[in-house]
């Protein structure tokens, strides 16, 4: 049986249980939340190479647990939200115009904080122990990666998908083609066969294939190649993307197309975590 995952990212304080309903009424199968235990507020600030202008950019931290209509929510539809940590508070630093993730970072005494006190607030909010990391801006350095296995993640999700297919892939995944070659020496030297990296070659490694509808037939293309290799895929959104119809039905034709092909929904946890996968 071959599986597909779909992943929400953003979900934090500012998230009400009217936003997810909008954006996944219609879909009756479980996806995958990433949220973001101690979000700091957007700022719009449109930037070079930016497809929003919406970033994390506050700063003063709202807890999640302080959300108590989205917490219920969530603690009454485990079925249908699986959930993942989507960094600690997602905050972003500027460098002139260019944004350096909350995880891009290479202090470790920083990011083992964050990740300690981001899964307690998840664990106390939730009574979960999510296993899966969602990097922000899917970005993590090589020590944000040893620090989030460290700290008892199995697996981390990068937008790096297994093979180039076009020059253009070169071009979309350049930023994570950087620092791929240290995390790839991070799960050698560690062993880490279950931290799955995006982007390894490796049988039973995760792929990521993210949902960007600005080139759809580049983004089928890879779906039938993720297919006809048997590679795990995961549909990546956003629930404020979602809320645009016009989006939902492109996405939606998208999930039955894979579902047609006999592919079933599972939660990144179920895919990804599972020891015999
Ligand atoms: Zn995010």
């Amino acid at each position: 049986m071959s599986f597909f995952c779909v992943r929400d990212d953003d979900a934090s304080y500012f998230t009400s249980p009217a936003d997810l309903e909008l954006a996944w009424g219609w879909w009756p199968h479980v996806l995958t939340l990433g949220v973001i235990p101690f979000s700091v507020e957007t700022r719009y600030l449109p930037l070079p190479g930016r497809d929003h202008a919406l970033h994390q950019l506050g700063e003063a931290e709202f807890a999640v647990s302080g959300n108590d209509p989205l917490c219920e929510h969530l603690r009454k539809h485990p079925d249908k939200y699986a959930l993942a940590m989507h960094g600690c508070t997602h905050r972003y630093k500027l460098h002139g115009d260019r944004l350096k993730a909350e995880y891009d970072s290479s202090d470790a005494a920083f990011l083992g904080r964050e990740t300690r006190r981001g899964l307690e607030e998840l664990q106390r909010c939730f009574g979960h122990t999510p296993k899966v990391f969602i990097p922000p801006d899917n970005a993590i350095s090589r020590k944000g990666l040893e620090v989030v296995h460290g700290t008892g993640f199995s697996y981390v999700q990068t937008p790096f998908p297994l093979k180039p297919d076009s020059v253009r892939w070169f071009l979309d995944y350049a930023g994570a083609l950087h620092s791929w070659g240290g995390r790839l020496r991070h799960r050698l030297r560690h062993k880490a066969v279950d931290l799955r990296v995006c982007g390894s070659i490796s049988k039973g490694i995760g792929a990521a294939i993210l949902v960007k509808f600005d080139d759809e037939t580049l983004l089928r293309e890879r779906l039938d190649l993720a297919v006809a290799q048997r590679w795990p895929i995961t549909l990546a959104t956003h629930y404020w993307e979602m809320a645009d119809a016009s989006y939902r039905r492109k996405f939606a034709s998208l999930t039955d197309d894979l579902m047609g092909k006999g592919l079933k929904p599972a939660s990144m946890e179920t895919l990804y975590c599972a020891k015999d996968s």
